[in-house]
């Protein structure tokens, strides 16, 4: 063990990665962690705050073509090197990911046009949700400062959402139940191959390469039509309930993404938590504000089920 803490670097770099090729951009954030007994950190010459576990986060003065960032970390100076292009960050427009939308949901096997009927009046042993633990395998979402990834935290989330629904009567199916890749729509197609009453969704948020982590906080539900505004607002409700007083609820927004553009099933993304700063990513594995956020989830699907199909959907 003695050698193996010889060998460890003081700091590590979470993001950007080295060696990467950024958008053409005049600052960026860092983020990373420092090894066990490190208490001085500098990034560009600037002191950074070393959260106690260890995480930190910093904002980044760029230049185009190669930057090689000075860190300075206990007694160990390191550069970490990516470099930065001439071309903007790409801008997703709705158009142009619509467009794309739509040739792939032409390998969707819909079976009807019409909506699915609410299961207004069903036992929940009659209801079956689909829930989807966003990234897997190759693929792993964000990183918290640690290294953590958002397709582990999304799983966690999933299975103490499933195991609530379960202990309240409900059918659950996972889209995965463990680190898997699984193409972006065949995430959707999942509930239509299992004839579910609803899908939901479930991911943890970044921001742009250009925010300050720090300063973007907040939890939200995506949907793309009225059914799974419905189901976004009744999920978003519990949630605000559970986490007023520690993060913020941005309410439900319309979103045009693949998992929420579903003509017939009832749909939506949540984004949890961000888990980019030190702090959130304390908290996105703390495993009983997990198991509470999960259970007003779950809470939130069971008040959609029990509302009037004729009810109009909440503003
Ligand atoms: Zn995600």
């Amino acid at each position: 063990m003695v050698v193996l803490a010889a060998l460890l670097a003081a700091v590590t770099v979470t993001f950007p990665p080295a060696g990467t090729k950024m958008p053409a951009l005049d600052q960026c954030y860092m983020s990373g962690a420092v090894a066990r007994g490190v208490t001085n950190l500098t990034v560009q010459g600037k002191p950074v705050e070393i959260y106690k576990t260890g995480g930190w986060v910093t904002m980044l003065d760029l230049q185009e073509g190669l930057n090689m960032i000075e860190i300075v970390a206990g007694s160990e100076k390191t550069n970490h090197c990516f470099t930065v292009g001439q071309k903007p960050l790409p801008v997703k427009t709705g158009e142009s990911f619509a467009q794309v939308a739509e040739k792939k949901y032409e390998k969707i096997p819909y079976a009807k046009d019409a909506a699915r009927p609410h299961p207004t009046g069903k036992q929940p042993s009659e209801i079956k949700i689909v829930l989807d633990a966003g990234h897997g395998g190759k693929d792993p979402g964000t990183r918290s400062p640690h290294g953590f990834c958002e397709k582990e935290a999304n799983l966690r989330v999933v299975r103490e959402i499933a195991k609530a629904l379960e202990e309240k009567g409900y059918q659950v199916v996972l889209t995965r139940s463990d680190d898997t890749f699984i193409d972006l729509f065949d995430r959707p197609k999942a509930a239509h191959t299992n004839d579910a009453d609803a899908f939901v969704s479930i991911h943890h948020n970044a921001p742009g390469f250009s925010t300050d982590p720090r300063t973007v906080r907040y939890h939200t539900v995506y949907y793309w039509n009225p059914l799974g505004q419905r189901l976004a607002t009744a999920i978003n409700l519990q949630m605000a309930t559970v986490l007023d007083g520690d993060i913020p609820s941005r309410g439900t927004l319309h979103a045009n993404y693949a998992v929420t553009r579903n003509p017939e099933i009832p749909s939506c993304l949540v984004e949890v938590d961000f888990m980019t700063t030190p702090q959130a990513e304390e908290a996105v594995f703390d495993h009983i504000r997990r198991r509470a956020i999960a259970r007003a989830i779950a809470q939130g699907i069971a008040d959609w089920c029990a509302l009037s199909p004729s009810a109009p959907s909440a503003p």
